[in-house]
């Protein structure tokens, strides 16, 4: 069940986030929104409370570790409890690995990676101590497949994916009823084409975008159907995209 329960989310400012918050808040879900831009968050926030749903917002640059604990903290002391993370803030600044963009691999690795890590070690000793808690992961179909120029976005989307499936297996052998669900969206339309820097790539991204990019809505839908199981079942993959995308 959705009711009441506390979610964080990341990247909660646009796109998937921000469906998503929208989402599980209509349904009744606690969110504690976190991104850097606090005029966006406040913007949700508002819209959500004005929907008659609850939510709270803070400055989160996942790639620190203090803002990762804060955001917890203050979901725990706003709402009393955690039961769910949503590791959803990502950039993909893609390029062909000629051009070089040796600044753009490592800020990837920094937020795709690094901040899908940061979140977890600030849920984990909530969810062993309470022995339940939801992980959500939002990978991407090119962390599953090769891409031309997808070669350092798809690694950090494939490590997502390998963490997680480690993640569920070891949650299940100790038994701390620690459940994961990882996403695996195809051409969605959001803010995330804005990060290319790269004209070849970014010409090459919004054809396609423009030919087949569906609502982030979709995968808001599919975040709630995973966050809604009871708590003996565990919604593991899910490939998410248009339906007439290759
Ligand atoms: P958006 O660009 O709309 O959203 C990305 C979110 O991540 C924003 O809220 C942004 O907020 C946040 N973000 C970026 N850097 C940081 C940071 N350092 N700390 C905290 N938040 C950060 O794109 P999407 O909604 O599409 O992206 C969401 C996820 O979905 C990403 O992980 C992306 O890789 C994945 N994905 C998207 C697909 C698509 O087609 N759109 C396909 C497959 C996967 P702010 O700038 O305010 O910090």
């Amino acid at each position: 069940m959705i009711q009441d329960k506390v979610v964080i989310i990341t990247g909660a400012s646009s796109g998937i986030g921000e469906a998503s918050a929208k989402e599980l808040a209509a349904k009744g879900a606690k969110v504690v929104l976190g991104a850097r831009r606090e005029d966006k968050l406040k913007q949700i926030a508002d819209d959500i409370k004005a929907a008659g749903g609850e939510a709270v917002y803070q400055v989160l640059d996942v790639t620190k570790v203090e803002d990762s604990e804060a955001i917890v903290k203050l979901a725990k002391d706003t709402f009393g409890g955690l039961d769910a993370i949503l590791l959803n803030a990502g950039i993909m600044p893609v390029s062909n690995v000629s051009a070089l963009k040796t600044g753009e691999w490592k800020e990837m690795v920094d937020v795709n990676i690094n901040g899908v890590l940061n979140g977890v070690a600030a849920v984990m000793p909530t969810f062993t101590e309470q022995k339940s808690g939801h992980i959500l992961a939002i990978s991407s179909v090119a962390g599953i497949k090769a891409y031309p120029g997808t070669a350092v976005y798809g690694g950090t989307k494939w490590f997502v994916r390998d963490f997680m499936e480690c993640l569920r297996m070891e949650s299940a052998t100790e038994g701390t009823n620690i459940r994961t669900a990882t996403l695996y969206p195809a051409a969605i339309n959001t803010e995330l084409l804005n990060t290319i820097t790269d004209e070849g790539a970014a010409a090459g991204m919004a054809g396609l975008y423009d030919a087949f990019g569906i609502s982030p809505d979709r995968i808001a839908k599919v975040v709630s159907f995973a966050l809604d199981m009871p708590e003996d079942t565990t919604v593991n993959e899910f490939t998410v995209g248009p339906a007439n995308q290759p």
